[in-house]
């Protein structure tokens, strides 16, 4: 068999793998999100609260505007990508009934989101982090999750990894779903394990409220990098982690 062939061969077996990831994190969605509804098999249930009333996740895509974030060297921009993954995220709790908001759906940073000062110069990163955290606090007992993308100077490393919040111990377990989830479903390699914030994330280090932080991939790594520029692998990662949050919520 020569090269040509082999190619193929891989990018049919890259396209059918998408595919059913999509289909089963689909199904997953479907009946996760029943159950984070309540309906599981009782049908609808009259006294049930009705679906997206209440806010239960706050979607933070990190960055935006001028602070790009990091990039790989084909010129994908962290900011792009986390905003474009957040807004599946949001679609497909949305049309699961999971009541959800984002901190921004736009390419922008929140300093002046609520008005504070007329001049904001040398001060835009610290209010906006800021703004991020009033926006989630906002929503007292819904959880925060924070979509961002990882770089590092050695160019092999991939895989994503989630960071979570000292300061709620559910936490650590919406942490793992996540990891858990990405890894059944998309990344059966990816042995990394979830890692307590430190005090350099601030969201995490200063919200009460359940809260993580998703490091996707790697723009630092090609290969990576060019996943999470194809849509259908965007799509199968939202899929998991929605999947985790609705498995998150249903089991609280
Ligand atoms: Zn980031």
């Amino acid at each position: 068999m020569n090269n040509t062939e082999n190619d193929k061969r891989a990018v049919i077996s890259t396209v059918i793998r998408y595919a059913l990831i999509s289909v089963a994190a689909a199904i997953l969605c479907f009946a996760l999100g029943r159950l984070a509804l309540g309906l599981g098999d009782r049908g609808r249930d009259a006294d049930a609260a009705p679906g997206g009333d209440r806010v239960r996740v706050v979607i933070d895509a990190g960055h935006g505007g001028e602070d790009g974030g990091t990039s790989g060297s084909d010129g994908t921009v962290e900011k792009d990508v986390n905003l474009k993954i957040a807004l599946i995220v949001r679609d497909i709790l949305a049309s699961n009934g999971v009541g959800v908001v984002m901190t921004r759906e736009d390419d922008r940073l929140l300093y002046d989101a609520y008005g504070d000062l007329s001049d904001y110069a040398g001060k835009k990163k610290v209010y906006d982090l800021r703004n991020r955290l009033r926006i989630a606090e906002e929503h007292p007992g819904a959880a925060l999750v924070s979509i961002h993308m990882n770089a590092f100077s050695g160019k092999q490393y991939s895989g994503l990894q989630v960071y979570y919040s000292p300061n709620d111990a559910e936490s650590a377990r919406l942490a793992g779903l996540v990891q858990s989830t990405v890894r059944s479903y998309i990344q059966p390699d990816n042995d990394r394990e979830t890692k307590r914030a430190g005090s350099s994330i601030y969201l995490l280090n200063r919200i009460k409220s359940p809260a993580v932080l998703i490091e996707c991939g790697f723009l630092s790594n090609a290969e990576e990098c060019g996943k999470l520029n194809d849509p259908a692998y965007c799509q199968a990662l939202a899929l998991a982690i929605s999947s985790a949050i609705m498995e998150f919520i249903a089991t609280a």
